[in-house]
């Protein structure tokens, strides 16, 4: 009798057994069809010993329906995804989902329809169907997605379908990609970067687990020299993959990749088009895909044949999934590459504290290049204190900025001004009564965005036009804007210099691949003077003529006391300074500040990393924080108030006594309303030497919670 057990792509689910019909062929790993009740489910054949469950009789098992055409997960894959499960707490279904989260790509036939305009104007077009049609201007995808894009429902399309406004254009998701060749435009190396290479070539030649640490300065190279790299898996025939920590970076990278390789690498994030993603999937499965470049979920996909992967800017937040199962993709990929023998590059100037221990013991190995590439200086920096520095009232720069602003746009050369916070004002109010506008689904203010007239959630993303009068006492006109955000900025740049051309660049500016690939081509021809933007301007991009950096408001991420916050506006400052001064003429960094002496300001002005690693070290040794002790959270959700703190305070009152993990909480949560959730939180602060999964797990088994409390757990989290 074969009989097999499958892990389910359902959480809610636990192993199943099945029969294998003759001559079905079926190994662990394979990914099959299975009937449950009337319904049929998707599943992994799993090994019987690794996924324990109860045993049902060989005579009351139903056969399988049949095996989808992607090739068995291999063992590799399987162990990450116990290993993942295990320690972010989470079902090994909810792994299982991510590896063929696009389920869609498995099955069906390999050709997609897609639809576009056909150029075909009907007499009649009713205002909603006009106004979709000229929403999808240029657009191709399924009725679904366009849907998506024009904002309107399916019905709407069908009916421009049959106007024959649309027209069906049929994908296949088979067609091969244009191949990349290792030797197309080979770089000459420096002596450093030449060393970095060499055991960087020698160590995908050798196909074993070897984890680097690549901790280069701002422009040294690190992009250049992972290159190498990579070309060296193109020649074995080996897989790459390479994690970005935000898809807008990608647009820099894809140009530069294409450059070195002759062909663009294959794009893995969560927005692509079903048929991308189909022919994506497919390629990365069956071993045509060589490179990938992705988002955090990349990690997970079934590569046929993987020799190395690169985590950039390894230290980013983003790689930190927030909600769902809450992974850190660096420490994932570490993972994916031990289970896969191959070696996994952590490329950064500024390390997380915690990539730096694990190369201090030994574990990783570090490579530095400590010098920018060409000669290039590292950029002047210097602070700006705010307490004696005014800026004119309403205003954001300090006559020293505003001075070296006109500097530059004197000599033709091009600033960059970063504020890390979206929109023209974070806060607005009534001046008659001081209401202030307040999401009524999250504990947070609604950010004007004026150049889209909205008061917008950052949170759960509400938008409302702003109203002319007080909800509140109704007065007419008495909203004024509190604060600055990037487009206030913008504006004061726009008063202060006039002639400037300035480009605001936020996720609301250039939220498209086009809008990113215009801005990086007219900030490199000297078409902008003046940048300003959020965090999506602090990296990646490389601009020779730029020469000034200010950074509005250094203090801004150390509000709030989160444990990482220090680091995080090293890292965010470092790295947007490190923009400056890139090419022949040299750069100049200002960072505005009301606390000039604050130890990470200090050690930025005085251009010492190492200060500012060996405070926050002592800092975090103290606290008992990564990576001497370990955080984790519990998070305890309901739309119900009570219920949620109800919830909370049962955990709390069954916490462990245990002398290496002390329970902190329950406690409201930093965002104690989110996406109209109550939230409650437990901290668990442990020993290193503790299994606080274990804990963990043990606790919370035998608790039952009413349908509507959501229990995450966040293992190593990133916000306090
Ligand atoms: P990082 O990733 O460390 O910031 P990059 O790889 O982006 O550094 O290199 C900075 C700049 O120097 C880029 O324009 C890059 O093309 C150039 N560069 C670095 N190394 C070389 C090299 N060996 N030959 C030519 N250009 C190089
Ligand atoms: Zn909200």
């Amino acid at each position: 009798m074969n009989r097999v057990r499958l892990l389910v792509l359902n959480a809610a689910l636990g192993p199943l057994d099945y029969r294998v019909p003759a001559g079905m062929e079926v190994v662990a790993g394979s990914v099959v069809l299975a009937p449950l009740g009337p319904r049929q489910v998707v599943g992994i054949v799993w090994e019987e010993e690794r996924l324990p469950g109860t045993s049902v009789p060989d005579e009351r098992l139903r056969p399988l329906l049949g095996v989808l055409p992607v090739p068995p997960l291999k063992a590799e894959l399987r162990r990450l995804i116990e290993w993942t499960a295990d320690y972010y707490v989470a079902p090994l279904a909810a792994i299982a989902r991510m590896v063929i989260a696009s389920g869609g790509a498995l099955r069906g036939p390999s050709t997609i329809t897609e639809y576009r305009l056909s150029g075909g104007l009907p007499e009649r077009l009713t205002a909603q169907r006009q106004a979709a049609m000229e929403a999808l201007e240029g657009e191709q995808a399924t009725i679904r997605e366009l849907a998506g894009i024009a904002g309107v429902s399916e019905g709407v399309l069908r009916g421009l379908l049959n106007q024959g406004v649309l027209e069906p254009v049929e994908v296949d998701c088979d067609r091969p990609y244009p191949p990349a060749r290792p030797d197309f435009a080979v770089p000459n190396l420096n002596p450093e970067q030449r060393a970095v290479v060499d055991e960087l070539v020698a160590a995908v030649r050798a196909a074993a687990y070897a984890p680097f640490l690549l901790d280069g300065v701002t422009g040294s190279g690190k992009t250049e020299v992972y290159g190498e790299a990579i070309a060296e898996a193109l020649r074995l025939g080996r897989q790459v993959l390479v994690l970005l920590p935000e898809i807008a970076l990608t647009e820099a990278f894809l140009k530069r990749f294409a450059d070195r390789f002759g062909a663009a690498p294959i794009l893995w994030h969560s927005a692509l088009k079903s048929t991308e993603r189909r022919r994506a999937f497919r390629a990365i499965a069956s071993g045509e895909a060589q490179v990938v470049v992705g988002a955090r979920s990349a990690l997970f996909l079934p590569y046929a044949n993987l020799g190395l992967i690169v985590v950039d800017e390894a230290h980013e937040v983003s790689f930190k999934q927030g909600d769902g199962v809450r992974y850190n993709a660096r420490d994932v990929a570490v993972m994916r590459a031990r289970f896969e023998g191959i070696p996994v590059v952590l490329a950064s100037a500024t390390p997380a504290l915690e990539s730096l221990a694990m190369a201090d013991q030994g574990v990783y190995r570090k490579l530095d290049l400590p010098a920018r590439f060409g000669g290039a200086q590292m950029p002047a920096i210097r602070t700006v204190d705010l307490t004696q520095e005014k800026p004119p009232s309403q205003h954001w720069l300090a006559p020293p900025l505003v001075a070296a602003l006109k500097d530059r746009l004197a000599k033709g050369e091009q600033s960059l001004l970063f504020l890390n916070r979206r929109g023209y004002a974070p806060l607005t109010l009534c001046r008659h009564c001081g209401y202030r506008f307040k999401c009524p689904n999250c504990s947070a203010w609604l950010v004007e965005h004026r150049l889209s007239q909205r008061l917008a959630c950052h949170h759960c993303g509400l938008e409302t036009r702003p109203p002319s009068a007080c909800p509140e006492c109704h007065e007419e006109d008495c909203l004024v804007a509190c604060g600055p955000g990037v487009e206030r900025i913008a504006d004061e740049v726009a008063a202060i210099m006039p002639d400037a051309r300035v480009a605001l660049v936020t996720s609301d500016t250039v939220n498209s691949p086009d809008k990113a690939a215009q801005f990086i081509a007219e900030a490199e021809s000297g078409a902008i003077d003046v940048i300003v933007g959020t965090q999506l301007v602090t990296k990646g991009f490389h601009f020779p003529e730029l020469t000034l950096v200010g950074v509005v408001d250094a203090d801004l991420g150390l509000e709030g006391g989160d444990l990482r916050a220090a680091e995080r506006t090293y890292q965010q400052v470092a790295q947007v300074a490190g923009r400056a001064g890139r090419g022949a003429k040299p750069g100049e960094v200002l960072i505005q500040t009301r606390h000039p002496q604050e130890p990470v300001i200090a050690a930025l002005a005085a251009g010492d990393r190492d200060a500012f690693y060996t405070a926050e070290t002592e800092a975090r040794r103290d606290a008992g924080a990564p990576p001497f002790g370990r955080w984790a959270a519990i998070i305890v959700s309901s739309e119900d108030d009570a219920e949620a703190r109800e919830a909370a305070n049962r955990i709390g009152a069954t916490r462990p006594m245990l002398a290496d993990v002390q329970v902190i909480g329950p406690a409201p949560a930093p965002l104690s309303l989110l996406r109209g959730r109550y939230r409650y939180r437990l901290l668990l602060n442990a020993r290193r030497s503790a299994k606080v999964q274990d804990v963990i797990r043990d606790w919370l088994e035998p608790l039952t919670f009413p349908s509507g409390v959501r229990v995450g757990v966040d293992i190593d989290p990133y916000s306090f």
